[in-house]
Order: C-alpha cells, then sequence, then structure tokens
C-alpha cells in the first residue's frame, strides 16, 4: 500500500471569461486526487450558482469577523468583493494526501506563494480578446456595464501572467484540459513524492 503524503497545493488564475472554473471542474470529474477549495465571498449570488457550491455566500460583517479570527489563508478585494480561503479546509484536504486547487485572483497567487513557497501556480489565458469579450457577454449573468468593467479588469489580471509556473492556452478546451491534468499528475510522479509515497515497496525491491 503506497504511503499518504501530504498533497499539493496549486493556485488556478485568469482573468474572468478565460473558462477557468470550466476547466477546474472537468479535471477534478478526471482525477480523483483533486480537491477543489470553495471560497467565501462578500458578492452576490449570480443565477445558477449554490451557495456552498460555487461559493460560501456571506455578508461583510461575517466576513470581516472570519478575518479577525485568522480564518483565512488569504484573502483580496477583487471587483469590490471580498473573497477569502479557508485555512482549515485546505489544510485537511492536504493533510490527506490530496491535491487542493485555490481558483484565486493574483493578489491571493501573491500571499499563497509567500506563505506556502511549495505551491504550484498555473495561469490561464484566453485565445485572444475577441474571444474573452465573447466568453463574457454569453454568460449574460452581468450587466453591459459589469463586463465593460471586467475587460479592463482582465487585462489588468493577465499582466501578472509571469510570475506563475505554468501557463494554459484555453483555446481548444480538451486540449487545455489534458496539459492542466499533465501537471497534476506528472508532480505526483517526482522522485521526492514517489520514494516517500512507496518506501515500503522500494526497500522491499533493494533489499
Ligand atoms: P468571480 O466573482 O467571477 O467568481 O471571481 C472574481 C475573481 O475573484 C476571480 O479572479 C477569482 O479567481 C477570484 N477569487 C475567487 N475566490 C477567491 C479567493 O478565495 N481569494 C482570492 N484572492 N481571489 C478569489
Amino acid at each position: 500500500m503506497p504511503k499518504i503524503i501530504p498533497g499539493t497545493l496549486y493556485i488556478v488564475a485568469a482573468p474572468s471569461g478565460a473558462g477557468k472554473s470550466s476547466l477546474v471542474n472537468a479535471l477534478i470529474a478526471r482525477l480523483p486526487f483533486v480537491y477543489l477549495s470553495i471560497s467565501h465571498t462578500t458578492r452576490p449570488m449570480r443565477p445558477g450558482e449554490e451557495d456552498g457550491e460555487h461559493y460560501h455566500f456571506t455578508t461583510v460583517e461575517d466576513f470581516t469577523a472570519r478575518i479577525e479570527q485568522a480564518e483565512f489563508l488569504e484573502h483580496a478585494k477583487v471587483f469590490d468583493n471580498y473573497y477569502g480561503t479557508s485555512q482549515t479546509y485546505v489544510q485537511q484536504q492536504l493533510d490527506a494526501g490530496h491535491d487542493v486547487i485555490l481558483e484565486i485572483d493574483w493578489q491571493g497567487g501573491q500571499q499563497i506563494r509567500r506563505l506556502m513557497p511549495d505551491a504550484k501556480s498555473i495561469f490561464i489565458l484566453p485565445p485572444s480578446k475577441d474571444a474573452l469579450q465573447e466568453r463574457l457577454e454569453k454568460r449574460q449573468q452581468d450587466s453591459a456595464e459589469v463586463i465593460a468593467r471586467r475587460m479592463k479588469d482582465a487585462v489588468s489580471e493577465m499582466s501578472h501572467y509571469a510570475e506563475f509556473d505554468y501557463l494554459i492556452i484555453n483555446d481548444d478546451f480538451y486540449k487545455a484540459l489534458d496539459e492542466m491534468s499533465a501537471i497534476f499528475v506528472a508532480n505526483r510522479m517526482t522522485i521526492e513524492q514517489q520514494k516517500d509515497r512507496y518506501q515500503n515497496l522500494l526497500e522491499q525491491l533493494l533489499n
């Protein structure tokens, strides 16, 4: 039996409309050892979203209290709303040997990199600006004004791509999914991880 060794934390960032959530959801369905951290947010729920599934939706008061109780591994203000990552959930999953994905913005990425230098980070870009605009319009969940603001914010988010370890261009969805899976699978096969995971087997084989 392989030994359970702590999982790896992944930061996955992208501008709004790059298809990040669809990719992450498909990855989780494909790789049983990957778990998604559900953030807390003060932003209003969009149509089709569910509390506890897409986010833990909460009030500014509750969010502030959680900051004071040091519940968040990181938190940031994005598009006028607060977002934060639960420290307890992440730690429990990593201890159970699961890899954990944080779908966070570049500010959260910087905080996590400082706190957990072993975290890996992936940036997802759309194939063009037109594709980005089209995807934001297709969602029809936000007003034209919000979409225009998000296009501007997307450019500012994308300017941080070089701070990340891996870059994926989401043109063909399944190609991007394969590329993302490859990163997670390869990381679990490193000698550093495998020698701990298969310590017993290695001892048997070499004696
Ligand atoms: P949305 O409101 O469109 O779901 O997300 C807006 C932005 O907030 C995205 O860039 C998303 O990655 C980011 N975000 C979501 N959850 C968190 C979080 O817990 N921490 C940080 N720093 N950013 C987050």
